[in-house]
């Protein structure tokens, strides 16, 4: 009957076209009251001869009843507020001190339970989320443009240990993109300026600056200490030189690059039988053809957006939420609004990851 098929139409629309959710209970609940409103009795409907008999529905071409729409309205109210208390008790839990997850974890206190409010809420980050977040130990490499972003959303997200090494420090020419830096620290080397703003955002977070360059000779004994790398640093030799570390100690990389209006993002995982960052870009580009920001320019909300999908992904990999990029990688196109996620694949021969048991 017509009175149904609405509520299916309304809810088929709302599952098939990403409708709002305000508009299709909107529309639900003025069905509803439609349907009541159509099949209400008449006093035209009284029989001739009296009101003493029973009072019988209009009949209408929704079909129904109106003590049937009632029923079927309180009935509906009732299974909502039965869901949403389930949800309160669960978030609840989630938050409590019950949780399996992690080992070691110290509780979090009443104010951070507060902080951390709103990813306690979702689904899938929750209490046990949130603690997974405290216990892990990322490393960031750069706290430049893709840094920025990507250390002040893993500070505030409450990633318990972040690690963070560059050898630079601020310049007035970085502050157009580069947010975690002020003003009034140029010349201040850029971890320590990072790690202001850090404590400043969360106090609840550990921060670790290391003032210097990686190089070979200290990439493997950093990466060793962290859970999950990621990287935002423009020159080839040391993103290069970040994967084959991640690979040699089986820690994920988040990958993140920019040129003037495009960026890039994926995530390494070779340990799982993912690509690692060679396996994609197996030789290195001549330098000409890959200019740096100092030389090409770049757009300033540009590592905003990507250094946030960075930080996203991590957030995504450390709580199980989601499906991560690994395997896939995600390129935006600023100028024209437009992003594209390609499948990208592990090379066997790739010089390497392709030795090793996925
Ligand atoms: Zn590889």
């Amino acid at each position: 009957m017509i009175g149904l098929l609405g509520f299916v139409a309304i809810w088929g629309a709302a599952r098939f076209l990403a409708v709002p959710r305000w508009l299709y209970w909107t529309l639900t609940i003025q069905w509803w009251i439609i349907l009541i409103v159509m099949t209400w009795p008449r006093w035209s409907d009284v029989p001739e001869g009296g009101t003493t008999e029973k009072l019988t529905a209009h009949p209408s071409i929704v079909g129904g009843d109106p003590r049937g729409w009632l029923a079927l309205g309180f009935l509906a109210a009732v299974v909502l507020a039965y869901r949403k208390a389930l949800q309160r008790v669960r978030a609840k839990a989630a938050a409590g001190l019950a949780d399996p997850v992690p080992q070691g974890t110290p509780a979090f206190r009443e104010a951070e339970l507060d902080r951390y409010a709103r990813h306690i809420l979702l689904r899938e980050i929750g209490g046990p989320g949130q603690k997974r977040l405290k216990a892990t130990r990322v490393l960031v490499v750069g706290a430049g443009g893709l840094g920025s972003p990507v250390l002040l959303y893993l500070a505030g997200a409450g990633v318990g240990i972040i690690g963070v090494i560059d050898a630079d420090v601020v310049e007035n020419t970085n502050l157009q993109r580069q947010v975690i830096h002020t003003d009034q620290r140029i010349g201040m080397p850029k971890v320590f300026s990072a790690e202001i703003a850090m404590r400043a955002l969360n106090p609840f977070i550990e921060v670790r600056p290391y003032n210097r360059a990686l190089t070979e000779a200290n990439a493997a004994d950093l990466v060793a200490d962290y859970d999950l790398v990621l990287d935002g640093t423009d020159d080839f030799d040391t993103r290069y030189l970040v994967n084959r570390t991640c690979v040699a100690a089986g820690v994920p990389l988040i990958s993140g690059a920019l040129t003037q209006w495009e960026g890039q993002v994926s995530l390494f995982d070779p340990a799982k039988g993912g690509p690692c960052y060679a396996c994609v870009f197996p030789v290195k580009p001549a330098a000409e053809l890959v200019p740096s920001c100092a030389v090409a320019g770049v757009a300033a909300p540009l590592p905003g957006i990507i250094g946030g999908v960075m930080a996203m992904e991590a957030v995504k990999w450390i709580t199980g939420a989601g499906q991560t990029l690994a395997g896939r990688l995600m390129i935006h196109d600023a100028l024209y609004a437009e992003t594209r996620v390609i499948g990208v694949k592990r090379r066997q021969d790739c010089a390497v990851c392709g030795g090793r048991q996925g």
